[in-house]
This record gives C-alpha cells, structure tokens and sequence, in this order.
C-alpha cells in the first residue's frame, strides 16, 4: 500500500531519491512467511521505513543530497540500518534532503525540490524534508532523519509530523555520512510519539564503532510513551524558556504555543519562567563551529575515494587538480560557502578569535541547560519560528535561511534531547490556508524518555 502511494504522490512530493520496491517486497514477505509459523518478532517487524540519503545502505544508492556522491553504491549498512533490517522492517527508500544535510528547506539537494504535501508551493523544512514530508504524505509510516541543529524537529513541525532528536552518544553515528561530528543525531520521525518511542528503542543503545557512543543502557522509551499517555502531569515543572519566544516568531506559532501551555498546566504541570542568556548567541556559535567540523568531514570527497571524478579537460593531469575540478563541479554553493567559512574559523591566526570564542560560547550554552534544568524537569519552546514559507522565497538570503534552527540549535550545542510534536496549525503570515506548527520540549541528556 506504501508503495503504491509512492507512486501515486511522489510525483509530486518528491520526498524520495530512491525508492526499494523489491527488497521492501522481499523483507515483507519474509517476514509474513515466519509471522506465519509462530516466531516471535519486533513490534515493527513488516512496518514499512523511509531512511534519510545521508544514512549509508548497504547496495542501495547514497548520495547525501549531493552529485559529488552521485551513483556510489555504500558496501556496508549504517548501524542503525543494521538494526532496522534485524528487526524485519522494509526500507522503502532512500529520502531527499539539503546537500550534506546543510540547510532548512531541502532546496540546497542537488536533485531538486521536496514539496511540503500540505501546500506544494512551500517546503517541508531541511536538512530532512524528505523524510518528513514521506510521513507527512502517508507515503512511509515511519523514517529516520537526523539532526545537526534541527533537521529532524524542523521539518516536523512543518509537517505535522513528530520528530524526535536523541542525546548525543544515544544513537550510533557509525554509517552516517558526517556534517559535524560533534552535533549530528539520527532519530525517528513519525505520525505518534509512541512510534517515535518504539523507533527509537530499535536504533538506539551502545555501538562499539562509534567512540561517542553511550556505553549505559538506555530507558525503556516505549513505557515511558506508554505512561504518558495517562496524560497526568501532576508535578511535572515545565520551563518557558525567556529566549526562544517573542520577536521573530509568527503570531500564530505563538498563539498555538500559549494555548498548549495552558493545556499542560490543566493536565497538572507547574510553569515556571526560564532564562537562559547565552541562547540568543547559539546561532553564532553553531555556524562557526559547525562550518569547522564539516570542512575537515568534507575533505575526503576528493575524486579519488568515492562518487564523481572529474578530470580536468586541459592541462597537466595532478592529484590536485582532479580534486579541485571534482569538488569544483561536485559540491553546491551552500557547501562550499560553510567549506570555505570552517576553513576560514580553523585557519591560523583565526582559530582562537572564532573557533575558539565560539566553543566558548558552547560552554555558556551548556551551563544555562544546567541552571535550567535545576529550575524545570523539561524546557519547551515553539520548535520553529514560523509555519512553511514558500518555495524560493529565503533561498538568495543565507542569514534569513539560518535564522529558522534559532529555537533548535541549542540542544545540539549541549547534546541534550529534544522532541517536536504537532501543535495544530496557524495562518502563515503571507496568507493561504492554516499550516502545523511545532511545540518543542527538551530535556537533560539520558533523560530521552522524559520527553
Ligand atoms: N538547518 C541547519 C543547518 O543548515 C541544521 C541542519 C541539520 O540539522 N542537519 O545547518
């Protein structure tokens, strides 16, 4: 049934990039065949998944957005990925997503537009739109993202959909193709929280090939879903953040936001007011240190290793400059912008002034997570400050393009775990029919099933 959706909407979705149709057919079959003679299975066993371009798979194509990896075959699976097909659920395709997962609308892939299925004119938010627009579209039931400074709760607010971002170390990064290593997560997005939970059971736990992974075993998050779904919240303190609310944020977003809030206080919750100072510098810092990371991530796409190699048409044939051809013609524009501002952070006689300032600022961010969560069991915010915008309309202004990760990037900063769940819809500012927003809540790191 997924399948034939796929082929009755992507057209034009376009939320994939590949789609598996046979070996999601065979992982299905097989799977009815030993439901069939009595074994034991996942809960998800047979549920359908879509899985984010920039997750390697093992024979199916991976190009993370972008042409430098055009028609490179991955020889080995992702953990995750690992995990998804021990359990016996289908991977339906690979999703479309902003070049190397650098952007908020996926109009940065090098393979066009994903459209936001509640409005084709608009995005489905970035770095993961594809996957997110995939739920949103009954296309995929499940799909995995990940997220940097808010590529999974972005789109989902967007969408309607729920996006959940892990604690740092919680899920392995091992099979990621990497954007900054010290920021990235992969994490489920879903129709329901309790899919989300039961997603992020599977993917999740300790994974000996990635050295920041969390040795510890993990809560159950499927019984904490379970739990919250009695809907008492009785003292459960409830921190507004000060800072992520207010100037820049569409009207309705917060309307919707301060009704939610009233909401929880009915089911029993204490509000209590946060401020935490250093956020309003977050965005600052994540585009110093995350355009750092990314510029040494992205140096082994050389023309020699992986995807495309061109070769230049005149002159002497060196390793240098197939390389600067290959990266030349491979890499889009917002990549080699962030290449060139990382190299630049990174250079000597810079790394202290900005690097290093901005790694400082991350400890300020840090330690207001600490005094906060002192303060309230969970922090919650608009996920995003405004509804879907058009398609096109930030696509020439960078900073504007930035400007809509200001309410997620704190969490990547600290590594703490964050959630966007649907929080019904509001008018977009330039008018047309209401679109979902997102309320987004975080908590301490480890403390994932809180969420
Ligand atoms: N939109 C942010 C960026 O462009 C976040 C991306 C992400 O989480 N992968 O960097």
């Amino acid at each position: 049934a997924h399948l034939d959706r796929i082929a009755e909407v992507d057209g034009q979705v376009n939320a994939f990039l590949h789609v598996s149709a046979e070996e999601a057919l065979t992982t299905a079959h097989d799977v009815d065949a030993r439901r069939a003679a009595g074994e034991e299975l996942h809960p998800l066993a047979g549920v359908p998944i879509a899985v984010k371009d920039v997750v390697v798979t093992k024979g199916l194509p991976t190009t993370a957005g972008s042409k430098i990896l055009e028609g490179w075959i991955p020889p080995y699976d992702a953990t995750l990925v690992e995990r998804i097909k021990a359990a016996g659920l289908p991977i339906l395709g690979k999703t479309n997503m902003d070049e190397f997962a650098m952007g908020s609308s996926t109009e940065h892939s090098a393979f066009g537009d994903t459209h936001n299925p509640w409005d084709l004119d608009r995005i489905p938010g970035g770095s993961g739109g594809g996957s997110a627009a995939a739920v949103a579209a009954y296309e995929a039931p499940l799909a995995i993202g990940t997220d940097t400074g808010g590529s999974i709760r972005q789109p989902g607010a967007v969408t309607g959909t729920v996006g959940v971002k892990p604690t740092y170390g919680s899920v392995s990064r091992y099979g990621l193709i990497a954007m900054a290593s010290s920021l990235d997560q992969a994490g489920p997005v879903t129709r329901t929280v309790l899919d989300s939970a039961l997603l992020h059971e599977l993917i999740g736990g300790h994974d000996p090939r990635d050295s920041t992974s969390i040795p510890e075993a993990l809560p159950s998050f499927v019984d904490a879903a379970r739990q919250g779904a009695t809907g008492d919240l009785t003292g459960v303190r409830v921190g507004v953040v000060t800072e992520l609310q207010g100037e820049g944020y569409q009207p309705g977003v917060l309307a919707r936001f301060h009704e939610s809030l009233e909401l929880l206080e009915k089911a029993g919750a204490e509000l209590v007011e946060v401020s935490c100072p250093h956020f309003p510098y977050a965005l600052d810092a994540y585009y110093l240190i995350m355009p750092a990371e990314a510029s040494s991530n992205l140096a082994k796409f050389d023309g020699m290793r992986f995807g495309l190699r061109v070769e230049p048409t005149e002159g002497p044939l060196t390793a240098e400059r197939v390389m600067a051809a290959t990266r030349g013609q491979g890499f889009g524009d917002e990549v080699k912008r962030r290449i060139i501002l990382g190299t630049y952070a990174l250079s000597a006689g810079y790394y202290d002034a900005y690097y290093g300032s901005a790694q400082k600022v991350r400890t300020l961010i840090q330690r207001d997570f600490a005094a906060a969560f002192a303060q309230a069991d969970v922090l919650v915010s608009p996920t995003a400050p405004t509804t879907a915008f058009k398609l096109g309309e930030k696509l020439d202004d960078p900073l504007a393009m930035y400007l809509n990760d200001v309410a997620t990037i704190p969490a990547n900063l600290a590594g703490v775990p964050g959630i966007s769940v649907p929080n019904g819809l509001a008018e977009p500012a330039d008018g047309g029919a209401p679109l979902p927003v997102g309320f987004q809540i975080l908590a301490p790191a480890k403390a994932d099933d809180r969420l």
